[in-house]
């Protein structure tokens, strides 16, 4: 586990700015995936980017189950859209805001390019849930909250959630202000 690595919630700041590219791919990087990984995992999900992590960087992770069986570990280093088609409307969960659930559109099908741990390009087609998630994690990426994409009527309806949220944050920078003091 990296130390300074852990699973930011809303509004953490981090999440609302764009990810950097990653120019050097190098052990401390893999390091860093590998304790994606570990939080992504720990806590269920299918989809983690960087920023999630407390971490900047234009990097997302995915295991995406294929029907019962657990799917592979997947890494996506400065990835990019290439194509994006069709139109797919589920509902969409996010680790960054527990228990707050809604359904929303997303591109049936999308074509990524990404490179791996190696800096290695390849490019890569997902349809349904894995394209989902693709646009799910790019949006982290580029610092844009999934509830955003919310209909009306459910942003109202989180609404209360939302705050709970806002208020837990703040109790948690006021007691680390503290630490420092
Ligand atoms: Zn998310």
């Amino acid at each position: 586990m990296m130390r300074n690595m852990k699973l930011t919630w809303y509004p953490d700041p981090v999440l609302r700015r764009r990810a950097k590219d990653i120019a050097e791919f190098t052990p401390e990087l893999a390091a860093r995936v590998e304790t994606m990984f570990e939080i992504m995992e720990g806590e269920g999900g299918i989809g983690l980017a960087a920023p999630q992590a407390a971490w900047g960087a234009r990097v997302f992770v995915t295991r995406i189950p294929a029907g019962e069986v657990e799917g592979p570990r997947r890494v996506y280093v400065n990835p990019v859209v290439v194509s994006a088609e069709g139109r797919d409307e589920a509902e969409e969960g996010c680790l960054s805001f527990p228990d707050i659930r809604a359904r929303i559109v997303r591109h049936a099908r999308v074509v990524l390019r990404a490179q791996d741990l190696e800096g290695r390009p390849f490019e890569e087609e997902a349809a349904g849930l894995g394209a989902r998630c693709w646009e799910h994690e790019i949006d982290h990426l580029d610092g844009i909250l999934f509830i955003t994409r919310f209909k009306a009527g459910d942003l109202l309806q989180a609404k209360p959630k939302l705050l709970e949220l806002e208020e837990k944050h703040a109790a948690r920078t006021r007691a680390g202000r503290k630490a420092r003091t």
